[in-house]
């Protein structure tokens, strides 16, 4: 086994341990490979392992990935800061958008989106411990955002998508439960099916909370080296 495959499987190993700890079914958790600053013959080795959602921060370098791996059956995610000028691309290449935290910005990938491509799938991003940055929406805002993005045509409004700081379990049970109780006020209740938390440091403690979809770069492709991004 090459290196990034034995990777692969240890993590899946993880999230498998962690769902039985928590008397869940392991094809209730996916995995996100979190590719970001790693060059595209990674993610195509990685890819050659079975793995097909991959997470990328930076616009431009994920375009340039896309290119490269256009011969792939890749399903990309946006889990980025969404700047306003930059949801034009987010809305014509990606299949998932996880940074959405203002209706505007949500406005303009469902305009953006092209009609003839299925919809695209958006997270709402949550500050769920009310850290000291300008990401994600207050937890009070979920329920009127939910309301007004769920009825956009070009999106599907697929769940929660929250960052909190480390050793802080507590904010995952908080975004669990505020995931839970947003269901109801969804257009469609049945797409509200996702929650994005859970990274190589503490998918355990995210999968006990009930994650739905862990984000992972480190644990899959080791540290990243910013100076080569
Ligand atoms: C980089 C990043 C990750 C992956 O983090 P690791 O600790 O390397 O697993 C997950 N989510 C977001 C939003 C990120 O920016």
């Amino acid at each position: 086994m090459n290196n990034l495959q034995l990777m692969r499987t240890q993590v899946l190993q993880q999230i498998q341990q962690a769902c039985q700890l928590a008397q869940r079914e392991p094809n209730t958790v996916q995995l996100l490979a979190v590719s970001k600053t790693h060059p595209s013959e990674a993610l195509r080795e990685m890819y050659v392992t079975g793995q097909r959602a991959f997470g990328e921060n930076y616009l431009q370098e994920a375009l340039d990935k896309m290119q490269a791996l256009s011969d792939l059956e890749i399903e990309w995610h946006f889990i980025g800061h969404v700047q306003r000028n930059k949801t034009k691309h987010l809305a014509e290449k990606f299949a998932w958008v996880h940074g959405v935290d203002r209706l505007i910005i949500a406005e303009r990938l469902s305009n953006q989106r092209d009609a003839q491509q299925a919809p695209l799938n958006i997270c709402l991003q949550v500050n769920i411990d009310s850290q000291d940055t300008k990401d994600g929406c207050q937890p009070s805002e979920v329920a009127e955002l939910v309301r007004q993005i769920s009825q956009l045509p070009h999106l599907k409004l697929r769940g929660l998508m929250v960052i909190p700081a480390p050793n802080h379990p507590q904010a995952f049970q908080d975004a669990k439960q505020l995931f839970d109780a947003v269901k109801t006020q969804h257009a469609q209740p049945e797409d509200w099916d996702t929650l994005s938390m859970g990274m190589s440091g503490d998918l355990n403690a995210a999968i006990a909370a009930g994650s739905t979809m862990v984000r992972i770069g480190t644990a899959l492709f080791g540290a990243r080296d910013y100076s080569q991004a």
